[in-house]
């Protein structure tokens, strides 16, 4: 497991072909959209009880892209998808940990 500094916050965020973000201490990140959009873990898409995935990766646009986003707090990134759909936030410390499938 990679450990992460409690600071671990972005520097900055760049929302190109995927999400490009570039931490604080130098670390980089590049996240697929449609990984993230997978990953949301709002209560419409992860049920809280469980905790189990309840979205359906095959209704996600493949084109899924990010219309605009913000930040939340000092802690966490909202995203506004193509799909309508903008309940996620992301905390940082999801973002720093995240792992492409498509790798
Ligand atoms: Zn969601």
């Amino acid at each position: 497991m990679l450990k992460v500094k409690k600071k671990a916050k972005p520097e900055k965020i760049l929302l190109g072909e995927e999400i490009y973000i570039l931490w604080q201490d130098g670390h980089e990140s590049r996240i697929s959209y449609f990984d993230m959009r997978d990953a949301c873990p709002c209560a419409s898409c992860v049920d809280e009880l469980s905790g189990e995935k309840t979205l359906d990766s095959t209704k996600i646009p493949k084109n899924i892209r990010p219309l605009k986003s913000e930040y939340v707090g000092n802690y966490a990134l909202r995203i506004y998808w193509s799909d309508q759909h903008n309940t996620g936030i992301f905390h940082y410390k999801m973002l720093r940990n995240f792992e492409n499938s498509q790798k």
